[in-house]
């Protein structure tokens, strides 16, 4: 896979790109990790990006040139147009799900912008995708950009050492992940779930599935609704659910 990242500040990137998972997969030859300064493709005098909104007000928009520029240049000629994928607060919230969808892409680019916004013409006719972190504003979407390649690239075939962690991590089977434990079997009096040391495999899977159900049920309900669940793990909620409304009742 590349990825190529359009900032203004490049150098935020060096560590992150060369640190850790991300760093060994581009050791490995996995993925190439660029970040590209787009005001080398400024075409004009003092290698200006921005420019004052159109109908005045405060803050400084991205002007569309040196993207074009940018983004045109880095598309391979006659080869497949990249995902272009532009940070922004008001795009479709990220989740695991496009995290997975975009790691099927060979090539893909992000877009950082800064200041107030961009022209809306890199909206309308640069970019594939509009992608926000979240409900709040950030400076730019330099952050944004290395949350997102993160946890794209540690998908990829070969970039973790144990090819099943991505499978079984919180999101990717549609239910948040169970409890770890490691030792000391006993910290503080505080003793490791039984299961977890009988050495009883098809146990152990259960039990982590049912934990993985209850954590999902506890702290995030909406998913289950989604979550793909055996008619009996289905039957099993239900029984927790009514468990848990009559031990409520009971308190009350
Ligand atoms: N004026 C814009 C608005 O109200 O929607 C906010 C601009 S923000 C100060 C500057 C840049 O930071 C944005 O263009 C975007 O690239 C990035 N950014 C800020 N918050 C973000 C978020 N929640 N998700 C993704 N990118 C974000």
């Amino acid at each position: 896979m590349r990825i190529d990242v359009l900032t203004l500040f490049p150098e935020m990137f060096h560590g992150v790109f060369g640190a850790s998972i991300l760093g060994k997969a581009k050791e490995k030859g996995i993925v190439s990790l660029n970040a590209v300064n787009f005001r080398d493709y400024a075409n004009n005098k003092h290698n200006t990006v921005d420019d004052y909104p159109y109908g005045g007000g405060g803050g400084m928009v991205l002007k569309p040139e040196p993207l074009f520029a940018a983004v045109e240049d880095l598309m391979p000629e006659g080869g497949e147009r990249p995902r272009v994928i532009l940070l922004c607060p008001q795009g479709e919230p990220y989740t695991q799900k496009k995290a997975e969808e975009l790691s099927a892409s060979r090539h893909l680019v992000f877009v950082c912008g800064h200041y107030e916004g961009y022209d809306e013409r890199i909206r309308q006719h640069l970019v594939t995708d509009e992608i926000s972190l979240g409900d709040y504003v950030l400076t730019g979407g330099e952050l944004p950009a290395m949350v997102m390649i993160d946890s794209i690239v540690r998908l990829l075939p070969g970039v973790l050492g144990n090819e099943t962690s991505a499978v079984t991590d919180s999101f990717s089977t549609g239910l948040l992940e169970h409890p770890h434990y490691t030792r000391p079997a006993v910290f503080r009096d505080w003793a490791v779930p039984e299961v977890l040391m009988s050495g009883h495999h098809a146990n152990v899977e259960v039990w982590r599935r049912q934990q993985s159900i209850l954590r999902t049920l506890e702290r995030r309900p909406e998913l289950l609704n989604a979550a793909e669940l055996t008619k009996k793990e289905r039957q099993w909620l239900d029984e927790q659910i009514r468990i848990r409304e009559q031990n409520k009742e009971a308190d009350d």
